[in-house]
């Protein structure tokens, strides 16, 4: 279907890997075959316990349990600060970048030791204890970090929600997650924009009572309400304590986080992981899929609000040792170099960001990219959506001047860490293609009955066995795990997603199984189709979705953006629609094509077609939960051009 093009990895980029496709295939082999002895190993290679397990792991994939590193102790901020302090106190941890390009930080792993201690001691004050849920609300600043890792030196549990999230989102996954107090900023700042985050949590608080304590960073210094029983002041309340805490030692299976979903599907699920299993997988796959080496400044693009913050800006980075870096504003401010006049700045040597900011840059053109020199990027990493070639080839070619692999990395909140990728070193490229299982996981593809199919082919794509940091449970609702991900294929992990295995055995993410198409029979995931339209060069993003036909069953609808300056003439639509019937099959030419200057997208930046689909079906009644849109301003809009399908 795509021309597909295997990009070899150069020599030199071979030299350095940690791993060639023998020493890829040698791993994995043992991964499932021997998991016990596997996992002992890799445990014991990239975290520090305190006390070691009775048993490696105890699952059961009919009832979605899943225990690791069963009876051992550890404490997640000693493994990601204590045990440095001895080679490395004096290297930066942190780089911090705020949104102003004047704006940076360095946090040494001493200075992280300290400022974690001292807000751990902050919370034991106000009554946290192990187990508690303390709620973090923050930009993205390095006292996000440090709360994080307070919690965990602690004991109690967090749930950090994105600050983009409105009052009503934030009250909501209080209330879900049961917290009593809350870590937030007296504002954001981003994009030269201010959020009022403190204002946000007041008003969330006025329908949570059990929060007695909110501890508040002075960000920007803006005038905030105050209430002298609940309010605290984050560096007041720093200063008046020890810098010293003993870390609480932790089962590894106890908690470690609740976070909820980017809610693409539906109502956000506050997905749980705990900590020996988790800590395990994020590091190895840090190592491994970035082929992180010692020194090397790492830059994951995303908010600490998702999981992708939580594992690779946070965990799996400080926990290997590595030097950070979090950014607190947007690609595209003050200008569309930003990013990589951040590269350059602090000689980042992974890059690892969404395909929904490549498109967005990319529709800006070549020129801001190379107006920097990136000459310290090694890699480049994609996480969130399926990344169309022609994206991954612009991002390859003009930001990684053709010389920086790609991981295309798949997972999921549920997953807690990457579970399929192509490895540097270990094998080629193919632009689109998630390619890879990471060690000890085994990847399906299913029927609609559940049926395994074997060689290539195009199904549900399911996880047959236990992985360390694989989803505890649904907060509060155990049996929506169960009903969400054990019950639709028996004994095996659901995903939602669909897949397809190539000759080579090969893995391509097609989309998510709710969003395929079904025409005249023929079922296709909607990256397929997306990718033939973004080809074009007038399109910067696309986005289709099935509406009902009387003879095909459903018939394509898709909604286009066009490049920044360019306007979608009928011809160029014309052009659209033929180049999908010679990309994809005629079957798949679109019968509407809508222009648009925006996607409804998650907060997190992913195409929300649950509500597309609504609009092209006419079902306007129906659009259902909008909350987690990034801005519900783009529906009015589509709804208003929306085409007559007669
Ligand atoms: P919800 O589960 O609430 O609907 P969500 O699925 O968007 O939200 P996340 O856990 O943030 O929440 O996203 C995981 C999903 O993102 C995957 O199931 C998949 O659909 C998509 N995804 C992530 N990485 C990739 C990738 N590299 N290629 C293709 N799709 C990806
Ligand atoms: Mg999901």
């Amino acid at each position: 279907m795509y021309k597909i093009q295997n990009h070899k990895v150069s020599e030199n980029q071979l030299r350095q890997t940690h791993l060639d496709q023998d020493g890829y295939e040698r791993m994995y082999r043992q991964s499932i075959e021997q998991p016990d002895m596997f996992w002992a190993e890799q445990a014991n290679r990239f975290v520090e316990w305190m006390q070691p397990w009775s048993k490696v792991h105890e699952s059961n994939m009919e009832k979605g349990e899943a225990a690791w590193f069963v009876d051992a102790k550890l404490n997640v901020s000693v493994n990601c600060i204590d045990r440095h302090l001895k080679t490395r106190a004096d290297q930066t941890a942190i780089i911090w970048e705020g949104d102003d390009p004047n704006d940076s930080r360095y946090i040494t792993y001493r200075e992280l030791h300290e400022e974690v201690c001292r807000l751990a001691n902050v919370l034991k004050e106000r009554g946290v204890k192990k187990g508690d849920r303390v709620c973090l609300y923050m930009p993205m600043i390095p006292e996000a970090a440090f709360a994080m890792l307070a919690c965990a030196r602690i004991g109690a549990v967090h749930t950090v929600v994105f600050g983009g999230f409105s009052p009503e989102a934030l009250r909501d996954r209080i209330q879900n997650a049961e917290c009593d107090v809350v870590i937030t900023a007296d504002e954001g700042v981003r994009g030269g924009k201010t959020v009022p985050l403190k204002q946000n949590v007041d008003k969330a608080l006025t329908a949570c009572p059990n929060v007695h304590t909110v501890v508040t960073v002075k960000r920007t210094g803006a005038d905030v309400a105050w209430d002298e029983q609940k309010d605290v002041w984050y560096h007041e309340a720093c200063a008046q304590v020890s810098k010293e805490c003993t870390p609480e030692p932790m089962d590894s299976e106890d908690p470690l986080f609740i976070l909820y979903t980017s809610g693409s599907t539906g109502k956000p699920k506050g997905v749980l992981h705990t900590t020996g299993g988790y800590l395990v997988s994020v590091a190895l796959t840090h190592h491994y899929v970035f082929d992180y080496h010692d020194g090397e400044v790492f830059w994951c693009t995303a908010d600490v609000g998702w999981v992708t913050g939580h594992s690779y800006i946070v965990y799996g980075p400080l926990c290997n040792g590595a030097t950070t870096l979090m950014f607190e504003g947007v690609p595209t401010y003050p200008t569309a170099s930003r990013c990589w006049e951040v590269v350059d700045k602090h000689k980042v040597n992974v890059f690892y960001t969404a395909p929904t900011a490549i498109r967005a840059l990319m529709a800006l053109g070549e020129e801001p990219v190379k107006s920097s020199s990136r000459e310290s990027i090694r890699l480049l990493g994609s996480v969130g959506e399926p990344i169309n070639p022609e994206v991954w080839e612009w991002y390859y070619q003009v930001v990684g001047d053709s010389r920086c692999p790609i991981v295309d990395t798949w997972w999921q909140t549920e997953t807690g860490s990457i579970l399929i990728a192509p490895l540097p070193g270990a094998c080629g490229l193919k632009p689109g293609a998630a390619m890879r299982p990471m060690f000890g996981v085994v990847p399906a593809l299913v029927d609609n009955e559940g049926n395994e199919l074997d060689g290539v082919a195009d199904g549900n794509l399911v996880i047959k066995q236990s992985w360390p940091s694989q989803i505890r449970t649904v907060y509060g609702d155990h049996h929506r795990l169960i009903e969400t991900y054990f019950s639709t294929y028996k004994g095996v992990y659901f995903t939602g997603d669909g897949a397809r295995r190539d000759a080579d055995g090969d893995y391509w993410i097609t989309g998510r199984v709710d969003d395929v198409l079904n025409i005249s029979g023929h079922r296709i995931g909607t990256a397929e189709v997306e990718s033939a339209l973004v080809l074009n060069d007038y399109v910067a993003e696309a986005a289709v979705v099935g509406c009902p036909h009387d003879i095909k069953g459903q018939a394509i609808y898709a909604y286009v953006m066009p490049m920044k300056g360019v306007t979608l003439t009928d011809e160029v639509m014309a052009e659209l629609k033929v180049a999908v019937s010679e990309q994809v099959g005629a079957f798949a030419r679109p019968d509407f094509i809508q222009p648009t200057t925006g996607l409804p997208k998650t907060r997190s930046g992913k195409i929300m077609r649950r509500i597309l689909r609504k609009i092209a079906c006419d079902e306007l009644d129906t659009l259902g939960d909008t909350s987690t849109l990034a801005d519900p301003g783009v529906v009015d809009e589509l709804v208003e051009h929306r085409l007559n399908r007669g």
